[in-house]
Parts: structure tokens; C-alpha cells; sequence
């Protein structure tokens, strides 16, 4: 007998039909004698529909009466799927954040998790019913109502499998796992059995869309294991592993023994470059504080080496960030003595990323001598310890992708 957290997100929720499959996988697990936590999304599309409503009347993105309408979503969810449960004899009690207790911080939108009482949860399951929670939500400390952002679901899941001491924490799909690349750009790719939690990490930072990020953190801060699954397939999902001890070596050299485990595409990116900019100590910090301050997310920096007093400045940003990134930095030229910002839309960021890379050299220059090999021309350039990030032509990002994963032979094991 094991205690699972089972996530189901918006897709395997978007129609009765589907609920009653939900029904069934949770039925599947029960009856083998599984105690079971359920964390469901808003039934597909509801989230953005509601979002739509509120542009309609207001201007507000961020606020508590964004997050009371949003929360909404998820109250159908769990009374539905809880319904549903009872239909098939199996005991559930829903709940929404402020029942469980999921005690967030204040901030609406993208509000913290603090603390989750796993009290009601405990009772439930020792009478023997199903424990329906709804994702995305929880209370701050004065009884206001929070979301945790878009997706947040996941996170809500992975919390409480850490508060309830779950053995693990499903996370049903409508994909079967977590693929070595996005099977959509190149038939090759193939599903991986397990993954390090910080490679996912900066997979899921870096546009692969099968788990929050946030999320991914949570569980490797709080020693959570996950598996991706499919509510419409069999099949044993991807597991996505903390570094347990003991586990480190293999965690070190990537859980599979490969250099890079997966390529990553992120097309929602934007290049901008600064030219001319006067190489003074201090230039970079004052050049990059307004888009801080606007909570713009700088992304792939690099400065050319100064020539006659002055630098160049390159970096990406999110595409939807670019417009204003330039007001900024235009508002700020003449303090800043610059001579001209330019922007580029059409870019993509393309990397690969592998705990096998901190004791493998040469994995840069193989990525590089694939991608000159096939005319793949690189914008800029920026490396971590477990990822080598690509800019280039979004025309080209595909190729790329395919070039990259054909290189580091990711379709075998
Ligand atoms: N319903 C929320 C959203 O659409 C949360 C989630 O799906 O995880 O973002
Ligand atoms: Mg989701």
C-alpha cells in the first residue's frame, strides 16, 4: 500500500467524459489498495476564459479579486471529479486551498506556498476516501484567497506530496512523459525513464512545457519524486529524481549515463543589442536596473571586449517584453550615453542540457562544430554547468534542434 499524490491537469479534465477517466485511474489505484490525494486544474480552457471575462470589465492583472474569480475554476474541478468518484463507490471529500489548509503568502498571481496542514488530508484517508484538493490555490494568512500562477497546479501537487509524506507524485497528462525533445519538432525524440529534478529544472525553464517550473524547484528542494504520466495511455510515464544520497554519482554523471539528456526550444524570445555603450564601471548594473525594475527577465547576456572606450551589449528577453524593454532603455539613453538599441523578434533559443556535462569536456565545441556543419549560424552564446544555450534565427531554431539531437545520438539509450 503506497500514498500517491495524483495530478490531473486542465486536458485530462476538459470534458465528463474525460472526469470519468480521471475516475477510473484513481479507481485503478484505490482498489490495489493505494491511499489517494487527487490535486486537479480548471476544466481545459477555463482558466483563460475567465481571464478574458476580467479583461472585459477591468484593467487589473494582478489582485484579489483576479485570484476569487480564477479560483473558481478549480471548485468545479474537484466537486465534479469528487461526484464522479461516488458514482464509481469509492468515498472522496473535496477541497478547496483555504479547507486544506495551503497557506500562502500575499502576493495575487504568483502568490509562495508557506505551509500546508496535512491534518484534514490525514483524516480523510484514514476513514478510507479519496482526498479531492484544488490546484492553483491556496489562503494567505488573513483568509484572502491566492493563486499560485499559470500552471501552478503542478506545484500545488508537488506541495502536497511533500506535506503529506506521499511515496510519490503522479502527474498526469495528455503526454506519456518527458521526451529528450519535443516529439512535434522531430520524430526522433524519444521518452526518458528518469531524470534529474535539475535537469528538468532548466528543461522546464527553458520552454520544454510538461512541468512547471516552479514545481520542479519545489521538488528538488523538498525531496519530492515525480512522475509523468498519460491519463489516456498505460505505460510507466517519466520519473523526474531528486538527488537522493547515495543516487549522487549517477545523479552527477546524468541518471541515464548520457552527456545531454534533452534539447530544449524556446521561441517566446527576443534579442536586443545596445551599441556604443561607454565602458565605465557601473554601466552594466545601471543599463540593466530599469527592466529589473520592470520585472523583465534578462536572459543570455554578453558584452563585447571594449574597443575605444565603448562596449557592446547583447541579450534576450521574452518576446512579449521586447517593445517595452527598449522604451526603457531609450528613456534612459542619454544618462546612459548609448548609441543606439536594436531588437530582433525573429530568434529563438535552442540548448542542450546535462548533468554529464560538468566531467565531459568538448561538449561545447561538438554542439558547435553540429551546428556550423549544417549553416547554422550562432547569434549569441551562453553555458551553465549542466546547459549550453543557443540564439538563433527562429527560421533555423528546428534544424537546430534536430542537428543538436542527432549529434548527441539522443534517440538511443
Ligand atoms: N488552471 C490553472 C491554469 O490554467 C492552473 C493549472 O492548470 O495548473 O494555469
Ligand atoms: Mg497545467
Amino acid at each position: 500500500m503506497a500514498l500517491i499524490v495524483k495530478k490531473f491537469g486542465g486536458s485530462s479534465m476538459a470534458t465528463v467524459q474525460r472526469i470519468g477517466l480521471v475516475a477510473d485511474r484513481v479507481a485503478q489505484s484505490t482498489s490495489q489498495g493505494d491511499q489517494v490525494v487527487v490535486v486537479v486544474s480548471a476544466m481545459q480552457g477555463e482558466t483563460d476564459r475567465l481571464l478574458k471575462l476580467a479583461s472585459q470589465v477591468c484593467t487589473m492583472p494582478r489582485d484579489r479579486e483576479i485570484d476569487v474569480l480564477l479560483a473558481t475554476g478549480e471548485q468545479v474541478a474537484i466537486a465534479l471529479l469528487a461526484l464522479a468518484l461516488r458514482e464509481k463507490g469509492i468515498e472522496a471529500r473535496s477541497f478547496l486551498g483555504h479547507q486544506v489548509k495551503i497557506l500562502t503568502d500575499n502576493v495575487h498571481g504568483s502568490a509562495r506556498i508557506v505551509t500546508i496542514d496535512a491534518a484534514p488530508v490525514h483524516e480523510c484517508l484514514q476513514r478510507g476516501e479519496v482526498v479531492v484538493v484544488a490546484g492553483f490555490q491556496g489562503v494567505d494568512q488573513d483568509g484572502n484567497i491566492t493563486t499560485l500562477g499559470r500552471g501552478g497546479s503542478d506545484l500545488s501537487a508537488v506541495a502536497m506530496a511533500a506535506a503529506v509524506g506521499a511515496d510519490a507524485c503522479e502527474i498526469y497528462s495528455d503526454v506519456d512523459g518527458i521526451y529528450t525533445t519535443d516529439p512535434g519538432i522531430y520524430s526522433k525524440a524519444r521518452k526518458i525513464d528518469k531524470i534529474s529534478c535539475e535537469e528538468m529544472l532548466e528543461l522546464a525553464s527553458l520552454g520544454a512545457k510538461v512541468l512547471q517550473a516552479r514545481s520542479v524547484e519545489f521538488a528538488l528542494k523538498h525531496k519530492v519524486a515525480i512522475c509523468c504520466k498519460s491519463t489516456f495511455s498505460e505505460g510507466s510515464g517519466s520519473w523526474v529524481l531528486p538527488v537522493i544520497s547515495g543516487l549522487e554519482g549517477e545523479a552527477m554523471a546524468g541518471l541515464e549515463g548520457a552527456v545531454v539528456t534533452g534539447v530544449a526550444c524556446d521561441r517566446n524570445t527576443a534579442r536586443l543589442s545596445v551599441l556604443r555603450i561607454p565602458n565605465r564601471p557601473g554601466t552594466a548594473a545601471a543599463l540593466f536596473r530599469p527592466l529589473a525594475e520592470d520585472a523583465i527577465n534578462v536572459d543570455v547576456i554578453i558584452q563585447t571586449a571594449p574597443q575605444d572606450g565603448h562596449c557592446e551589449l547583447s541579450f534576450t528577453v521574452p518576446k512579449a517584453s521586447a517593445e517595452r524593454s527598449v522604451q526603457l532603455l531609450l528613456a534612459h539613453q542619454e544618462r546612459l550615453g548609448f548609441a543606439e538599441v536594436r531588437v530582433a523578434d525573429n530568434v529563438a533559443k535552442v540548448s542542450i542540457v546535462g548533468a554529464g556535462m560538468r566531467s565531459q569536456p568538448g561538449v561545447a565545441l561538438q554542439a558547435f562544430e553540429a551546428l556550423g556543419q549544417a549553416g547554422i549560424d550562432i547569434q549569441l552564446i551562453s553555458t551553465s554547468e549542466i546547459k549550453i544555450s543557443v540564439v538563433v534565427d527562429d527560421r533555423l531554431a528546428e534544424a537546430a534542434v534536430r542537428v543538436l539531437h542527432d549529434s548527441f545520438q539522443l534517440d538511443r539509450v
